[in-house]
C-alpha cells in the first residue's frame, strides 16, 4: 500500500510531506492506458495533488487541473481528504520523443496554458460552498515547478516540490513514483532554508531512492539532511474513484425524460464510461424504466 507522511521541521516553521505513489500511479496508467510521457505527467499530477491535500485541513475535494495547448490537451487530478486520488487526461496517448537528457518531455506534451487548484468543502454537512479556486500560468510544464510556482504566487507559501515517476517497459510499467513537498511557513529561518536547498540540490534522484526501497520517512531524512523533523501523521494512499452504478443512473437521469425515453426505445439501455477511472457502466432496460418512473 502506498503511503504519505506529513510533519514539521525547525520548530514548526517548516512543513514537510513525503509520499510513495508507485501503486497509485500504476493503477492510474493501467486504467487510462497512457503513453509513457503521459504516464509520467499523470503520476506527477496525482502525487502533487495528494501532497497538497495533506497540507490542508478543511476540504472535501482538492482538484489540480492543467488546461494546455500541448498534445495532452489537459490533465486533472482530484484528491479526497483520506488519501484517495483519481485522474483524467484529455489525450492519454499523446507522445513526444524523449529530451536530449533522456527524460520524458512532459513540458513538451503540456505546452503552455494555466494551472488551477480548486478546493471544495462542506459536502458532509450538506452544503456546497463556493469552491476556492486559484490559478497561475504554466511556467515550466514539468509539473513539480508548477505546483511550487502556484504555492508561491497564489498562496504566498515559498515551497520546494519534488515529483518523480520512473517507468520501464514491463507491466505495470511503474518502477517508482513519489514526491516530497517542503513549505516555508512565516518565521522560517533563511539559514535553514539555504541548508535545505543545498541538501536537495545535492541529493540522489527521488526515484532512485524509491526504487531502492525508501519509505516516505527515508525520503525526508535524505532530503532534509541535518535538519531534524517530526512526523505528525501517516495515511495510506490509493487510486480511488467515487463513481458507481447509482451515480451512472443519476448521470443518465440528468439528461432528462425525453432523452432517457429515446434511449429505452432505440437501444433498450444505455452505457457510460467514467472519465476518471475508465470504468464502464451498462444500464439495462429495467434501469431506464426505473429512471423514467422517478421523473
Ligand atoms: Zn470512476
Amino acid at each position: 500500500m502506498d503511503k504519505l507522511v506529513h510533519g514539521t521541521a525547525a520548530d514548526g516553521t517548516i512543513r514537510v510531506v513525503a509520499t510513495i505513489t508507485t501503486n497509485t500511479t500504476a493503477e492510474a496508467i493501467r486504467r487510462h492506458q497512457t503513453s509513457p510521457t503521459v504516464s509520467a505527467a499523470l503520476g506527477r499530477m496525482l502525487t502533487g495533488t495528494l501532497m497538497l491535500g495533506a497540507t490542508l485541513k478543511d476540504f472535501d475535494r482538492l482538484t489540480s487541473r492543467i488546461d494546455c495547448d500541448g498534445p495532452v490537451g489537459g490533465i486533472i487530478a482530484e484528491a479526497n481528504r483520506t488519501g484517495g486520488v483519481r485522474g483524467y487526461v484529455r489525450n492519454p496517448v499523446a507522445e513526444l520523443p524523449a529530451k536530449s537528457n533522456g527524460k520524458f518531455d512532459v513540458s513538451g506534451i503540456i505546452g503552455s496554458g494555466t494551472f488551477y487548484v480548486m478546493r471544495e468543502s462542506g459536502f458532509e454537512i450538506g452544503l456546497h460552498r463556493e469552491p476556492y479556486v486559484g490559478s497561475v500560468p504554466i511556467t515550466s510544464g514539468e509539473i513539480a515547478e508548477d505546483f511550487a510556482f502556484y504555492l508561491a504566487k497564489s498562496e504566498q507559501i515559498p515551497s520546494a516540490v519534488m515529483l518523480g515517476v520512473l517507468l520501464n517497459n514491463v507491466e505495470p510499467y511503474v518502477v517508482a513514483s513519489g514526491g516530497v513537498l517542503v513549505q516555508m511557513m512565516p518565521g522560517a529561518n533563511e539559514h535553514i532554508i539555504t541548508i535545505i536547498e543545498d541538501t536537495i540540490a545535492n541529493a540522489p534522484h527521488l526515484t532512485s531512492l524509491i526504487s531502492e526501497g525508501a519509505t516516505p520517512k527515508d525520503l525526508l531524512k535524505t532530503l532534509l539532511g541535518v535538519i531534524e523533523f517530526e512526523i505528525m501523521g501517516e495515511t495510506p494512499v490509493e487510486f480511488t474513484c467515487s463513481c458507481s452504478h447509482d451515480r451512472a443512473m443519476a448521470m443518465i437521469s440528468s439528461l432528462g425524460r425525453t432523452e432517457v425515453e429515446s434511449m429505452l426505445a432505440e437501444q433498450n439501455g444505455a452505457e457510460m464510461t467514467c472519465g476518471f477511472c475508465n470504468e464502464n457502466y451498462v444500464l439495462n432496460e429495467s434501469d431506464l424504466i426505473r429512471i423514467i418512473e422517478n421523473f
